[in-house]
Order: structure tokens, then sequence, then C-alpha cells
């Protein structure tokens, strides 16, 4: 039997003024499960994610999350109730330790041995992390801001995990450091939603995937249907 999804959205349009970046799209995502976004720049995918977490108004349609409507509910208390965000361009504080944007991620919370708790968690996961803890965080190389960006994340016991472009400007290494993380987090039963330019790997993980242009899913289907779909190798994989 299906389970009741975590998030559904239903008609889903996204303006900026007279611009209308997301045009009514409809998606629901299960508990624990991995679905990317995937397509050009400027399809609606970063405005999508901006929607969902609550940093941008939508501007019609149906938002629900884990069985209730948070079409108006202000962004932190999204973040309260375990939708999560890590942004294009991570958003770490550049002048804080590592340790300190960490204590950053958990400042909804006050249960403070679970907090220690899934900090050791996600040391285990993100042992460089662990490493550059007393560092500043401006400091560290792309890669390791990004993996601090998703411990942060984490830090907030998130049950959907909303990932803008991980891999972007990372060396290769970093980017599948990165895949092996999101598919740990999957694991634990967090649903991720992954919107990524690297349309191999993110259709190669996701147990279901979206194309989007112009402000609407345009394709759907498995992963690997997608990975083996003729439009979408010319298009996305640049074959
Ligand atoms: P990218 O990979 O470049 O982030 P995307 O698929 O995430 O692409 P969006 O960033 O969501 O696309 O942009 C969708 C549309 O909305 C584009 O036409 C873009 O120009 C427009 N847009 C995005 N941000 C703004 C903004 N702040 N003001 C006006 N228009 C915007």
């Amino acid at each position: 039997p299906m389970r009741a999804p975590i998030l559904q959205l239903s008609g889903l349009r996204v303006s900026y003024g007279q611009i209308n970046a997301v045009k009514g799209i409809d998606l629901a995502i299960e508990p624990g499960e991995l679905v990317s976004l995937i397509g050009a720049n400027g399809a609606g995918k970063t405005t999508t994610l901006n929607a969902i977490a609550g940093v941008l108004p939508i501007a019609g349609g149906e938002l629900s999350y884990a069985g209730e409507h948070i079409e108006t509910l202000p962004a932190h208390l999204r973040l309260r109730r375990g939708l999560a965000l890590v942004p294009e361009g991570r958003g770490i504080f550049t002048r804080l330790t590592v340790e300190e944007n960490l204590q950053m991620g958990a400042y909804t919370r006050h249960d403070k041995a679970g907090v220690e708790a899934d900090m050791q968690r996600i040391f285990e996961l993100l042992p460089r992390v662990k490493e550059r803890l007393f560092q500043v965080a401006g400091t560290l190389s792309g890669g390791e801001q990004q993996m601090l960006a998703i411990g942060r994340a984490l830090l907030s016991r998130p049950r959907l995990l909303l990932l803008d472009e991980p891999s972007m400007g990372l060396a290769p290494l970093f980017v599948e450091k990165i895949f092996e993380v999101v598919q740990s987090i999957v694991k634990e039963g967090v649903a991720v939603l992954l919107v990524e330019q690297n349309a191999n790997l993110a259709l190669q993980f996701a147990q279901r995937a979206c194309v989007m242009e112009g402000g609407l899913i345009t394709l759907r289907g498995t992963g690997q249907e997608l990975l083996h779909d003729p439009k979408v190798r010319s298009a996305y994989l640049g074959e």
C-alpha cells in the first residue's frame, strides 16, 4: 500500500512579479524517498525548492507537508517541523567556525542530549567536518563547505531535506562523496528532493525523477527510466 506522502504539491505556482517561474506543478514525495529534479538553467527548479521551504511565497496551488497544509506557514516553522533547505551556494556563515555553523543548525532544538548524539552521528557521516571543527568556515574548500551545509541541515532533524545543486563547482571526488552522503541520509529514512545539474548521478540514485522545463514538469518516471530516456539523454546527458 502507498504510504502517506511527506510532501504533496498540487498545481503549485510561483511568480516574481509578472514573471511566472513555476506554472502549476504536481509532485508527491513519500517518506524516505529520493526524488531528483533536473532541467536546464531557468527551468524553475530553485524557485520550486524555495517555495517549498517557505523562503518564497506561492502564487497558487496547494502545498502539504506531513498531511498538513503549509502554504502560509513561515519558513522557520517549516524548519521546526523537519522541512530543511540547503540552498544553492550553501548559505553557510563564512566568518563563524564550523562548530558554530553546526550549532546554528540546532537552534530550534532544546534537547541537548539529542543534539549531541546527532552531532556524533554527523561526524561519522562527514568526518571532514569533524576534522575542521574549529576552523573558520570561510577557509574550507567548496566541497567541505557543502558537507558542512548538509551537516548543519541534518542537525534540525529533517524529515524532508531539500538540496539545491549540492555538487555545483565541486571536484569530481567531492561530487561522488556528496552523493554517497545523500544516499546514507536516504537510507536513514529522510526524504530528499534533490535539484542537480549533474543529471547522470541525480538519476542514477533517485527512486523517482522529474524533468522541469519552462516552469512545468514535462517528464517523470523512475530514475532509471529517465536515465535511459532518449530525450533526457540528448538534452541533459550530453549525448
Ligand atoms: P538555475 O539552475 O539557474 O538555478 P532553475 O531551474 O533553478 O535554474 P530558477 O532559478 O528557479 O531556475 O528560475 C526560474 C525563472 O525565474 C527564470 O526565468 C529566472 O530568470 C526567474 N527568476 C529567478 N529568480 C528571480 C528573481 N529573483 N527575480 C525575477 N526572476 C527570477
